[in-house]
């Protein structure tokens, strides 16, 4: 069996982190009380993956 990657995201506005199994996809884009407003209401956050450096063992 092959161990589920792991990948890491962290909001680029709020710095929110949370993490989710390569095979779940990506985060739910939820709505970010730092985005900047479009129309009156803010985005949704911005998730970027953060490298791991972790050793895996
Ligand atoms: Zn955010």
């Amino acid at each position: 069996m092959s161990e589920p990657i792991r990948l890491h995201y962290q909001c680029h506005f709020c710095g929110m982190q949370t993490s989710k199994d390569l095979q779940s996809g990506p985060p739910n884009p939820g709505v970010c009380n730092k985005s900047p407003k479009v129309d009156g209401f803010h985005t949704h956050h911005k998730w970027v993956i953060i490298p791991q450096r972790a050793a895996q063992r």
